[in-house]
């Protein structure tokens, strides 16, 4: 091992266990949420009035009146300061796909020189970061950079580090959304209505539909000394180069195993620290790959959901460094090896607590599941693209297709009850009306019969990109590293809009005289004979179905750049500004930040390569290659007449070096041209396309070649830690 290697993995290896001693553990139920400004301390330190002007905004979507929030904003001082914050900030989720803070302190001077905390209604709901320094996709004119932050009171107020955090949404001066929470909202918003009026025919109880978003992060763990002796794990987030470990996860002994004595110690931390943030962390494991792990918490009203996964990664990312580790949160750090997605589990909820999609004890019930489920089929098959653009980008395109992850193809699975039940309700019911005998029939033989408790393991298909499990769908394309927020506020609008459709169809049939239950099940079967080519059973991972699909004119959709594109399709601009979601000036500004964002990293990426691979490589390839010429000439000298046959292995080998190093130094110069070409272009969208087709094939190529080199070379000699030391934690 050559010296920086060794030493950053004795520090690896030896690494103590930061506290293994309980310090983290608390009865959860005690310390759920005291970091929290929720309702129940609302009321301590609101007025009565405040109080219920606050749960009236927050219920009902409403603005918070100016009076109110100086109260509240009163409040939530007493509270944090008490709490030994010190600190607050707008908290918001910009469009590079993290969280962006800046602190201001609560401590002012008065006129006459005394400290005093000051933060009042103005503070709490509206500051002005520059938009400037955020991706806006052009919206920002250089004349107005200026952007706002407005407080979201859907999602509570927290303390993180002495300092109180305020989720906020965040737009232009020009009211454009330069964020993923303001669109996210209004999907929600727009779902909201379009459910209620449908839950009309079935439950006029129900008032208010919320859309429940359950989300399973996976990320791996990486030595804190191991990270940093790999520039590209630490610059980029994945490894550029590597040769596989002879021992990965073949044996698949590393799934649901023990979990490392260190790795324990981090999550009893974090989710220590996410208790208090009012984060329902509930399950931890080992997934596939050794390093990988999973964390997923109860399931919560979708906006709040995307809030809390936003602020786990970070307090994931913070705590991990006290312990030593680095988590990678990127889709594809190791090549060779699983890559990591962010399962997202999706249903709509009534404000009586009935889950949409759970299938229920009668008929009524059961007619009401179908409706939602028969309709959430629809809107992914009528939107297949537009779910795949929602969910692309330069480091999800690495994961999506590569065998262990969905192909960048959508169906949806339903597994065989429904299915046989979509069947029957096809062929029952027809344009003609029914009789009364054949209505009771399929209502009580089918429609009845659908088990109450679906959740049937063994009906369960790991290799669908949108899968039925039971009492929710599983979204499983999503990216570990992006916000769920995006994927959310296409399914939202493409369901809302499709019931909103599914409404006006039936109602229009009830208004011919029609009986509602049969409009509504003459509806459900124009849905399911329109969507049959969504509908996908087998396996998704399979070359077959690949061809299949394309029989079928579903799109695959792999590359990233092709998909941000479907954000300026018509369909996909009539959709979400038709339904006033993204206006067609934020779908082009998100369509050109995106394609910004895929342009640096593949720069950055191949700026890295390029400088190891000169830097790092080849000086280490060739002093072993010296080292060879050394021994072959040494065997000359001492044996004359049979060096060449004693030599045959070196001689190989420096020539194999050489063919090595010239092919990595012929390409990185190739790879810089094709940079400098690209760079001229003023473009962005222009120049990300270049990018993704003459710089990103470069990096994949040279490290075929840095890989190889990785086998030949002296172990001594070879600088960066390999596959196999990085990927074990003892
Ligand atoms: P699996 O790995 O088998 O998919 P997990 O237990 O890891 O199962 O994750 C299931 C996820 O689904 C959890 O986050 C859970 O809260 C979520 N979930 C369960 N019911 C719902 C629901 N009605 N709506 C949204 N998410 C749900
Ligand atoms: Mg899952």
């Amino acid at each position: 091992m050559s010296k920086l290697r060794f030493s950053a993995f004795k520090e690896a290896v030896n690494r103590p266990v930061v506290d293994a001693n309980g310090t983290y553990s608390a009865k959860q139920s005690e310390i759920f949420g005291i970091n929290v400004f929720d309702r129940e301390k609302m009321k301590n330190f609101l007025s009565a009035e405040a109080y219920e002007s606050m749960i009236t905004s927050i219920d009902e979507g409403k603005h918070i009146d100016r009076k109110i929030a100086g109260q509240v904003a009163a409040a939530m001082k007493a509270w944090a300061i008490e709490h030994g914050a010190t600190h607050y900030t707008h908290w918001f989720h910009p469009l590079n796909g993290s969280t962006a803070e800046k602190h201001d302190a609560f401590l002012s001077v008065s006129y006459d020189g005394k400290p005093l905390e000051v933060f009042n209604g103005d503070m709490l709901v509206q500051q002005e970061p520059d938009a400037s320094s955020f991706p806006n996709g052009g919206i920002r004119n250089t004349f107005e950079a200026r952007g706002y932050t407005a407080w979201d009171p859907s999602s509570a107020a927290f303390i993180m580090e002495h300092t109180l955090c305020i989720p906020t949404i965040f737009v232009s001066y020009t009211g454009e959304a330069l964020d993923y929470k303001t669109p996210l909202l209004k999907s929600l918003a727009l779902l909201d209505r379009a459910a209620t009026s449908v839950l009309e025919y079935f439950d006029r109880n129900a008032k208010k539909v919320f859309v429940t978003l359950g989300w399973e992060q996976e990320y791996f763990l990486i030595d804190e000394a191991l990270y940093n002796a790999r520039p590209d794990l630490a610059l980029c987030g994945r490894t550029l180069m590597g040769h596989a470990a002879a021992k990965d996860q073949q044996l698949e002994d590393h799934y649901f195993g023990a979990i490392p004595a260190r790795v324990s110690a981090f999550m009893r931390h974090f989710e220590f620290e996410a208790c208090k943030l009012g984060i329902p962390v509930k399950t931890r494991h080992n997934e596939v790959a050794p390093n990988q792990f999973e964390c997923a918490p109860i399931f919560e009203e979708a906006n709040l959901a995307v809030d809390h996964n936003q602020l786990i990664m970070s307090l994931m990312d913070r705590i991990a460094r006290q312990h030593g580790f680095r988590v990678l949160f990127h889709e594809k750090p190791f090549k060779g090896i699983n890559g990591s997605g962010k399962h997202s589990n999706w249903s709509m909820m009534t404000d009586t607590g009935i889950n949409l999609l759970s299938p229920g004890k009668t008929p009524k019930n059961n007619l009401q599941f179908l409706t939602f489920l028969i309709n959430t089929i629809k809107a992914v098959h009528d939107y297949p693209d537009l779910l795949i653009g929602s969910i692309s980008s330069e480091s999800n395109s690495h994961r999506l297709g590569a065998h262990e992850a969905p192909p960048a193809i959508m169906s949806v699975f339903i597994g065989e009850t429904l299915t046989r039940v979509l069947d029957e309700l096809e062929e029952r019911v027809s344009d003609k009306k029914m009789t009364p005998d054949e209505k009771t029939e399929l209502k009580l033989d089918i429609i009845g019969k659908i088990p109450e408790i679906l959740l049937d393991n063994t009906d369960r298909n790991r290799t669908s990109p949108f899968a039925f499990t039971g009492n929710r769908f599983e979204f499983r394309a999503v990216g570990s590293s992006g916000s769920c927020a995006s994927p959310l506020i296409v399914l939202n609008t493409a369901v809302a809009n499709q019931l909103n459709q599914f409404k006006k169809e039936v109602d229009e049939a009830i208004e011919r005289g029609i009986k509602k239950d049969e409009a509504i099940m003459q509806s459900l079967r124009r849905a399911i004979i329109e969507s049959r080519k969504i509908l996908f059973e087998g396996n998704g991972y399979s070359n077959e179905w690949v061809e299949e699909a394309a029989k079928r004119g579903l799109p695959n959709i792999p590359n990233p750049i092709e998909a941000f594109s479907i954000f300026l399709h018509n369909s996909s601009q009539k959709l979400l500004s038709g339904n006033n979601v993204l206006s067609v000036k934020e779908l082009e500004a998100r369509h050109e930040i995106f394609n910004e964002t895929l342009m640096k990293k593949v720069q950055i990426e191949a700026r890295i390569l390029g400088d190891l691979a000169i830097n790092h490589i080849i000086p280490t390839a060739i002093s072993y290659q010296n080292t060879l010429i050394s021994n072959v000439k040494g065997l000359k000298e001492l044996y004359p007449d049979e060096w060449e046959k004693l030599a045959v292995h070196q001689i190989g080998l420096i020539k194999e070096i050489s063919e090595h190093i010239s092919e990595i130094s012929n390409q990185v110069n190739d790879m810089v041209e094709r940079r400098k070409e690209a760079n001229r272009v003023d473009d962005v969208v222009e120049r990300a396309r270049l990018y993704a087709q003459n710089v990103k094939p470069f990096i994949e190529s040279i490290r075929v070649h840095i890989d190889k080199l990785e086998m030949i070379v002296d172990d001594e000699m070879w600088p960066l830690p390999k596959y196999r030391e990085m990927l074990f934690i003892r």
